[in-house]
């Protein structure tokens, strides 16, 4: 019994010692499993009750099972004071200071050329035209071949394309969406494509990679008229009034008969020779247009003899300088942060 008590008096001793040292709850958890823990050092004791005779095993065990308690009483008290130093420090270091001034959302802004073609897109997509898109790396089929660009066709020059080593190329329009389109959905059809084209081109008003936007419509009984309707209509909802427009003869593989449209400044209406938009001509080219050569809805699987349709394209880059007045359209792509915010340039 001797032996027993003077064991029990030696962990007591021990325990607290290093109960008082214990600093964090993880040192706490340790001191626990050395303790109470199925092998710890009173449980060990516990199961060699079982060797001792049979007289002294009562108060050997009711000594034990007070120790138990004490041990676990001791630890609770320990974690409690530990916890509520490592909440203070942690307080300490995660401290918000509610009064702080917000810092702010740090808003972007839309570019122009998308905050123009965003316009541009809003206008056709209330007159029923849906968006359609499609790869900026094309073959050739889709961007010359089934657009009724033969194969001597100068668009078709170094110059103009970027090839890429595996034979297909950067497309150098929009149009391929539409023989996309075309042999997706057939007709009748009523698309508008915006996106980015590439050709090897670069002055104060070329740029090798600029964006287009362009339309298709093929239903029955198309004609020109309408051709000039839904342009004429456009071109007064994106400059804010209703303007004169004029059609010159023009040429493109891809529709027969082809236009340019012209529309009257919006600046000065032609009434000022010095007028820096329209450099004194009162006329402003917008954009080409036509009714969709007969080959083209053919290689779009669509019969020519039962539709047909008129399709225009655009530079949204231009809209926007016109829209801005900038002379350069290099600007629009240089990261400019003043003229990109609206500082002007
Ligand atoms: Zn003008």
């Amino acid at each position: 019994m001797e032996t027993i008590n003077a064991k029990i008096a030696n962990i007591r001793e021990n325990m607290m010692q290093e109960l008082d040292s214990a600093g964090s709850s993880e040192s706490l958890q340790a001191l626990r499993v050395r303790y109470l823990g199925k092998r710890g050092e009173l449980t060990q004791m516990l199961r060699s009750l079982g060797n001792l005779p049979p007289e002294k095993r009562p108060a050997a065990g009711q000594a034990l099972n007070e120790l138990r308690q004490e041990i676990e009483a001791a630890l609770e008290a320990r974690s409690l004071l530990i916890a509520r130093a490592e909440d203070e420090a942690r307080e300490a270091t995660d401290f918000v200071d509610v009064t702080l001034p917000p810092r702010g959302r740090g808003w972007g802004g839309f570019h122009p050329v998308v905050q123009t073609m965003n316009e541009i897109i809003d206008i056709f997509v209330g007159m029923g035209f849906s968006v359609a898109y499609g790869p900026e790396i094309e073959d050739d089929f889709h961007n010359f071949e089934a657009l009724n660009i033969p194969p001597h066709h100068p668009a078709r020059d170094m110059q103009d394309t970027f090839y890429l080593d595996n034979g297909r190329l950067l497309r150098t329009h929009t149009s391929p969406v539409e023989v996309r389109a075309m042999l997706r959905w057939g007709a009748p059809l009523r698309i508008i494509v915006p996106g980015k084209v590439y050709r090897r081109d670069s002055d104060q008003t070329h740029s090798p990679m600029f964006h287009q936007l362009e339309g298709l419509l093929i239903d029955e009984d198309v004609s020109l008229a309408d051709l000039k309707g839904c342009l004429n209509t456009f071109v007064g909802a994106i400059f804010g009034r209703p303007l004169d427009s004029r059609f010159r003869a023009s040429y493109f593989p891809f529709t027969e008969p082809s236009l340019e449209m012209d529309v009257e400044c919006f600046a000065c209406s032609g009434r000022n020779p010095s007028c820096r938009i329209c450099k004194g001509t009162g006329w402003l080219e917008i954009l080409g247009c036509g009714m969709t050569h007969p080959n083209v809805l053919r290689y779009g699987g669509i019969d020519p003899d039962r539709y047909n349709g008129f399709a225009w394209g655009m530079g949204p880059d231009r809209v926007a300088m016109l829209k801005y007045g900038l002379t350069d359209l290099r600007v629009l792509f240089e990261g400019h942060g003043s003229f990109l915010t609206g500082g002007g340039y």
